[in-house]
């Protein structure tokens, strides 16, 4: 599943080739949108921004328009140079936006939405986002803010993949940062401590970044790694579901305390 950091890896390489450039078309091939006018509404209009919080991508448009997705787990953003060939088959494209030299087509998009800039701003889902764990200045104070409203009952590693107390986490740079850190995933959050918390925000900082600019890399330390020694320890990794999405997190019992 695409995480914060192969979104704002999209984000750049999208940015690159259409802010300030001329849009040739636009296209919405998928039969969900046909109904929708995106071509007639976002006709003539430049991309102005491409920016990233958490999972989602947003491209702001002159006036007031902005389109909003969201990958889940299928989808996946392309840029691609004018005639080179896509990475997915062409009727799995929902949006296609051409230059001169490119074509940025957005797959399998479960969540692709056009909205005005200010609804991005006060539509519940997107306002309700925690910080992004890859913003330029990263808001720790918010994070805990955030994780001490929470249940402090709920394990660690659950609590930080809610995108309302840290936007951009997903399951494995979860369970790769908890390790980094060595915080349990399963104390209780209450039990966690602020210095803890942070810890673990800021390893997965420095983890996603380099992907977030570079592309997706990982050199996995416990996630899908149950059974083989902890390279810090030696005791073995175990996996095993957890939260109301049983999401398996992997971690090492012998040095995640
Ligand atoms: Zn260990």
């Amino acid at each position: 599943m695409p995480e914060g950091d192969t979104i704002h890896y999209a984000a750049r390489r999208v940015r690159a080739v259409l802010v300030d450039r001329e849009i040739r078309s636009i296209e919405t091939p998928h039969p969900r949108h046909r109904h929708d006018r995106w071509p007639e509404r976002l006709s003539g209009l430049a991309v102005k921004s491409v920016d990233a919080h958490g999972k989602h991508l947003f491209m702001r448009f002159e006036g007031d328009l902005t389109l909003h997705s969201h990958l889940r787990m299928t989808g996946k953003w392309g840029t691609y140079r004018r005639g080179e060939r896509w990475g997915r088959a062409r009727r799995r494209a929902w949006l296609v936006i051409a230059t001169d030299e490119h074509e940025v087509v957005e797959f399998d998009g479960p969540v692709l939405e056009l909205m005005t800039e200010s609804r991005t701003r006060f539509d519940l889902r997107l306002s309700a986002l925690g910080p992004d764990i890859l913003a330029e200045e990263f808001d720790g104070r918010s994070f805990l803010r955030r994780l001490r409203d929470d249940d402090p009952t709920r394990g660690f590693g659950d609590a930080i993949l809610d995108q309302r107390n840290l936007a951009g986490i997903g399951n494995l740079w979860k369970a790769e940062a908890c390790f980094t850190a060595a915080v349990d995933p399963w104390k209780k959050t209450g039990h966690v401590t602020d210095h803890e918390a942070l810890a673990v925000a800021r390893a997965a900082r420095a983890a996603m970044q380099p992907s977030a600019k570079n592309g997706f890399r990982v050199k996995r330390q416990v996630y899908e790694r149950g059974g083989l020694p902890c390279p810090r320890c030696g005791t073995l990794v175990r996996g095993r579901g957890q939260g109301d999405d049983n999401r398996t997190t992997w971690w090492c019992p012998g040095c995640q305390t």
